[in-house]
């Protein structure tokens, strides 16, 4: 019989969080069994088998009784203790089946439920992962989808052997006789409540003892350690510590002995009320045998005390599936609705794949924000044709990571358009458009394994030969050809066990294998030494001036490379133009010049060549600022 565990009763925050359980959420609920009707449907015989095979011996027992012992018939006697046995084995056996079958169904629900969502969560945007917090994603897809499988193989499994085995005992019992039978059916319910009345006041102590525990070890916690004495010491407070003490662990003891004593008083009226159901089935009996000459037997009497013994349990069970079925709609609640989170970036209906791209971008009105109250751009409007490169500069916060981030559809715009090659990205079929788009951002991401693996990510048909020729360029191959392993070299977890620079120039060894149709360099050399820059740097170089790219930069040599710069702030272009106009221009860039430009620059090559830069520098001429 159901002791008082801690899980028999809801929280008041659960309370508070019931799910409303409609029929669609059943509907859905359900839904998820349906490709294993058919072994559902063979548990349910199992557990009819089962359970019917479970209350056979109690129903022998009359046979054994009346037939047997009463009659003074052996073999009668013998052949019912045999049937009796084998009976109980084969409920045994059969159970076995069924928690096999049961648990196959609840690891395939799990198992689909599993990639449903996984693929679910994939098509999520940036936007969903930068608002949530990835633990709860992580446990949306484990603890969560785990509860369903609990959920299949003991609420349901649960409510389903009870519910038959309560049945079949009771149209047992009144096939034996109906009086009898009722007074069982009032007996168990009237028997059934106190005790859980009892667990629960046991509940609530344990509760409650629970929280004065821990504020007792938090007075330790706090008083016992080295600070703490200290401060306890230095401000004289040991009384005052030891009074809180003392109280705390008062209470706790006179909880303590509540909570015991109500286990005692819970075992009292289990015992007592277990005892008294079969005494007055048997005084029921009694009168009817007896004042009302039936033809009850013995062996029916007792068969009927026997079911009844085994019909507290069930009933026990089902009272607490109550607070077991709402926590398990609670949970499926909770998964349906990530569910039910919208994909917000997905591809058209008529998605476009078309054959032959060159490369051209156009920015037209587009405005754009995070979150509904705050505008991030703001008529953002410019063209990239193919084979040009544009720089975009601007303080920290102007918004260019953000326009960036259109270009692929990591968010899509709220009004205006950006166009690849004439057509809006939001027709274009999703994987293309990102196929066409290499991004090396600042905080490169490379996933733990070698680093041939990382550039097989993207591209898995590269030869050896392609992988090398794209370290080169990426200017890295020096440092993996020195490694032991060479380009079977881990990166280790996120790339840890490399340098910032290292770890760069394998991203953009990445992105050169990709060979996507724009690059998009988002601060690419920021954060880094000045030698990793320039390794990066001579990288990159070369890409600027060949394809059609992006580049958000901080570099003034990256941004010479340009072939226009864009100047962001506060989300709206304010100026654009040659390297040399907007210098003359006393705005914006002359001002990020000074302050930002310069200052790198003179850190790194001296004001000489900081001279240079102002005065000689065409845009697009390198600056020779080589000498590592
Ligand atoms: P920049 O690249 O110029 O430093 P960003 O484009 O990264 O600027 O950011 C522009 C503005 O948008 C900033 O105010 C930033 O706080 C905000 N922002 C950036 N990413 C998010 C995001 N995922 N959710 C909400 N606000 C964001």
């Amino acid at each position: 019989m159901g002791g008082p565990m801690g899980g028999q009763f809801l929280t008041e925050e659960e309370k508070k969080n019931q799910p409303k359980v409609t029929p669609e959420l059943l509907k859905r609920v359900f839904s998820y069994l349906k490709p294993y009707t058919k072994q559902f449907i063979l548990v349910l015989l199992c557990i009819f088998v089962s359970s019917f095979f479970t209350l056979l011996p109690s129903i022998i027992t009359g046979k054994i009784l009346d037939d047997g012992l009463l009659k003074r018939d052996f073999r009668a006697l013998v052949y019912y203790i045999v049937l009796s046995l084998i009976v109980t084995l084969a409920a045994s056996l059969i159970g076995v089946a069924e928690n096999y079958i049961n648990t196959w169904i609840a690891q395939h629900i799990t198992f689909d439920m599993r990639n449903q969502m996984y693929s679910h969560l994939q098509k999520m945007s940036q936007r969903f992962f930068t608002t949530n917090n990835q633990g709860d994603i992580i446990t949306r897809m484990t603890s969560d989808i785990d509860g369903v499988k609990t959920v299949v193989t003991n609420t349901f499994s649960s409510i389903l052997s009870n519910s038959i085995t309560l049945i079949i005992a009771m149209v047992a019992m009144f096939q034996k006789n109906w009086i009898l039978a009722l007074v069982g059916i009032v007996i168990v319910p009237v028997f059934t409540l106190p005790t859980r009345k009892a667990g629960k006041k046991r509940w609530t102590l344990t509760n409650e003892s629970q929280q004065v525990n821990d504020e007792v070890n938090g007075i330790l916690n706090e008083t016992l350690s080295v600070s703490g004495q200290l401060l306890v010491k230095l401000f004289g407070k040991e009384k005052y510590e030891y009074d809180r003490y003392e109280n705390a662990n008062r209470r706790m003891i006179g909880l303590n002995i509540k909570e015991s004593m109500a286990g005692r008083w819970f075992r009292v009226i289990l015992t007592t009320f277990t005892s008294i159901g079969p005494m007055l089935l048997y005084l029921a009996g009694g009168i009817l045998m007896m004042k009302y000459d039936s033809d009850i037997t013995i062996g029916d009497i007792t068969v009927l005390v026997s079911l009844l013994g085994r019909m507290y349990m069930p009933v026990n069970s089902l009272l607490n599936i109550q607070v077991e079925w709402i926590r398990s709609m609670a949970l499926f609640k909770r998964i349906f609705d990530y569910f039910d989170i919208p994909v917000e970036i997905k591809n058209a209906d008529d998605a476009v794949t078309p054959d032959k791209v060159t490369g051209d971008v156009i920015f037209e009105h587009v405005e754009f924000s995070y979150e509904e109250s705050k505008k991030i751009l703001k008529d953002i409007n410019f063209t990239l044709n193919a084979g040009k490169s544009i720089a975009i500069v601007g303080p920290s916060g102007s918004g260019k990571s953000t326009i960036v981030n259109l270009i692929p559809r990591l968010y899509d715009v709220d009004s205006g358009s950006v166009t690849f090659d004439g057509i809006d990205v939001r027709k274009l079929d999703l994987g293309f458009l990102r196929n066409q788009v290499g991004v090396v951002s600042q905080e490169t991401y490379l996933f733990n394994g070698t680093i041939r693996q990382n550039l097989l990510y993207a591209k898995p048909d590269a030869s050896e030969e392609d992988m090398i020729e794209a370290l080169k360029k990426a200017n890295i191959w020096d440092f993996i050809e020195k490694q032991e392993k060479g380009i079977d070299t881990e990166v280790g977890n996120r790339g840890l066990k490399l340098s910032g620079g290292e770890k760069q120039r394998i991203s953009i060894a990445r992105i050169i294998l990709k060979d996507p149709t724009i690059f998009i360099f988002d601060e690419a050399t920021s954060a880094l030494d000045s030698i990793s820059e320039k390794k990066i740097q001579d990288a990159i170089d070369p890409i600027i001036k060949s394809k059609t790219s992006i580049l958000i930069a901080h570099r003034l040599s990256t941004i010479l490379a340009a072939d226009e710069i864009l100047v962001v702030k506060d989300g709206t272009i304010v100026e654009r133009g040659s390297h040399k106009e907007l210098l003359g221009r006393d705005g914006v860039y002359r001002e990020l010049y000074e302050t930002q430009f310069s200052k790198a620059l003179l850190e790194e090559d001296g004001v000489s060549e900081l001279e240079q830069y102002i005065w000689g520098t065409q845009p697009g001429d390198e600056p020779d600022d080589d000498e590592d």
